[in-house]
């Protein structure tokens, strides 16, 4: 492509500098060779002697004659030129274009009506939708969606029966909105609008709490702050497609049913996805143990009395932060890992190990709970490990930090103390909403959860070819 936005700007560029004569025999020897490519011609070579023989008809300069060729060259790239050649005929800047072909791609599509607008819309994808866009980019954004709608009708109404009913003032968001949507790919994007005008919003103002997705209720509360929006902690617009990520969960597992039956909870892995989360936790603290005592081994920081910490003290210790066993079965030097670790974990060394190991592997540790799940960054690692796990003090304390749930206390563990697999949930809300918006922070989350990914990705396609 880069080669073709050449050949089109040097094009420009030429036609911008000739005299007015020039321009006209430009025009002129572009005009033949429009023609020309009307004629069958197996190679070049021909395509060139046929034109040779119309510049002698017309008695062309060898200025026009080299602007011919250049038109020739062009016709190689067929396609590519004949779209770049119909802009500068259209005229105006690419929003004008784009506008241009919405209001003249009526009824069937041609062929080439199809790959212009594929081209355009390639052109007008680059937004970064953040808290720094500009009008500018809402300009390229509208036009994007204009354009993309008439090609996508089914996709367009179904999102405007979601839109039914919001209030007038979030236009512009419900413009980023679409404009994330559409550009999403894969099966997130064949999820999203298989569902999305069965997804209800119940309040579009809410401001009774935290916004939620309630199934009794059967729809989102939502609201569009800053923090909702642009601003969104764990990305623009994150909330919003988590929100929409629980309805749809809901959805997938007997439709609006009332009662809390989630693909992510009953479905996925025959219902027992929660195991494929706590393996993952678990490995991870498996390995920061392992690290620990290899860093021990190789700077030598083991007291004798003690002994080392041998392959039974290890699993212990991963016990103790998995909530299993309490930290008072550890010996002496068990709790010392004990606590290093938790502490890394915890962030209450920021990255840091205690003693004097200052700069380890664990610097890369950096999800730290006690920093980032107040910045909100990484949302989906301090989530689930803090519904995971069931060691309160590393969780701070009450096994409900809460997430989304205004019964904070029981959120992740009933009254009778057993899990309501809203880590799940979370897990798959987060899930769809870094595909959604295709957050960079989903790559950090897949390394603590590889199968927990893996398991969702593969099971939400089985998902979608058996209900397509
Ligand atoms: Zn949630």
């Amino acid at each position: 492509m880069a080669t073709i936005k050449a050949n089109y700007d040097a094009m420009q560029q030429t036609s911008n500098e000739l005299s007015n004569e020039s321009k006209r025999i430009f025009r002129l020897a572009l005009d033949i060779e429009r023609i020309m490519t009307k004629i069958p011609m197996k190679c070049t070579s021909q395509s060139l002697a046929k034109l040779k023989m119309a510049r002698q008809c017309i008695g062309l300069t060898t200025v026009s004659a080299k602007l011919m060729k250049f038109a020739v060259n062009l016709e190689e790239i067929k396609n590519s030129y004949k779209d770049a050649d119909h802009r500068v005929l259209v005229g105006g800047d690419i929003e004008a274009y784009a506008k241009y072909l919405v209001d003249n791609a009526n009824g069937e599509l041609s062929e080439d009506d199809v790959r212009r607008i594929k081209n355009t819309l390639d052109e007008l994808d680059d937004v970064t939708i953040n808290k720094d866009i500009t009008e500018e980019d809402r300009e390229k954004i509208r036009a994007f969606n204009d354009l993309y709608e008439k090609t996508h009708p089914e996709e367009a109404k179904k999102l405007k029966d979601f839109f039914d009913g919001a209030p007038d003032n979030i236009k512009d968001h419900i413009d980023c909105i679409k404009y994330i949507a559409y550009n999403s790919e894969g099966d997130a994007h064949d999820l999203f609008f298989k569902y999305i005008d069965q997804c209800k919003v119940v309040d579009w103002n809410y401001s009774g709490g935290i916004v939620n997705y309630n199934c009794q209720l059967k729809g989102i509360r939502i609201n569009f702050n800053d923090d909702n929006t642009l601003n969104d902690k764990v990305g623009p617009y994150n909330t919003f497609f988590h929100e929409v990520g629980h309805n749809i969960d809901d959805l997938m597992s007997n439709g609006y049913d009332g009662k809390g039956d989630y693909f992510s909870r009953n479905i996925l892995a025959n219902g027992k996805f929660h195991d494929v989360l706590y393996k993952d936790v678990e490995n991870n603290f498996k390995e920061a143990v392992l690290d620990y005592s290899k860093y021990e081994a190789t700077f030598g920081f083991y007291n004798d009395d003690f002994g080392r910490i041998d392959s039974k003290g290890q699993q212990k210790i991963v016990d103790v932060l998995m909530g299993r066993k309490d930290s008072s079965t550890l010996n002496y030097r068990e709790f010392y890992a004990y606590n290093n670790i938790y502490e890394d974990y915890t962030g209450y060394k920021k990255g840091y190990i205690s003693g004097d190991f200052t700069k380890s592997k664990y610097d890369e540790r950096i999800f730290q709970w006690g920093d980032e799940y107040g910045n909100g960054d990484r949302a989906q690692i301090t989530d689930i490990y803090v519904g995971t796990v069931e060691n309160n003090s590393l969780v701070g304390g009450g096994h409900g930090i809460y997430v989304d749930s205004t019964d904070q206390k029981y959120y992740w563990h009933d009254v009778n103390g057993n899990p309501t697999y809203k880590q799940n949930s979370e897990f798959f809300a987060e899930y769809f909403a870094y595909k959604m918006t295709k957050d960079p922070d989903m790559e950090t989350a897949k390394n603590y959860f590889p199968e927990a990914y893996k398991t969702m990705d593969d099971g939400i396609n089985k998902f979608l070819r058996e209900h397509n």
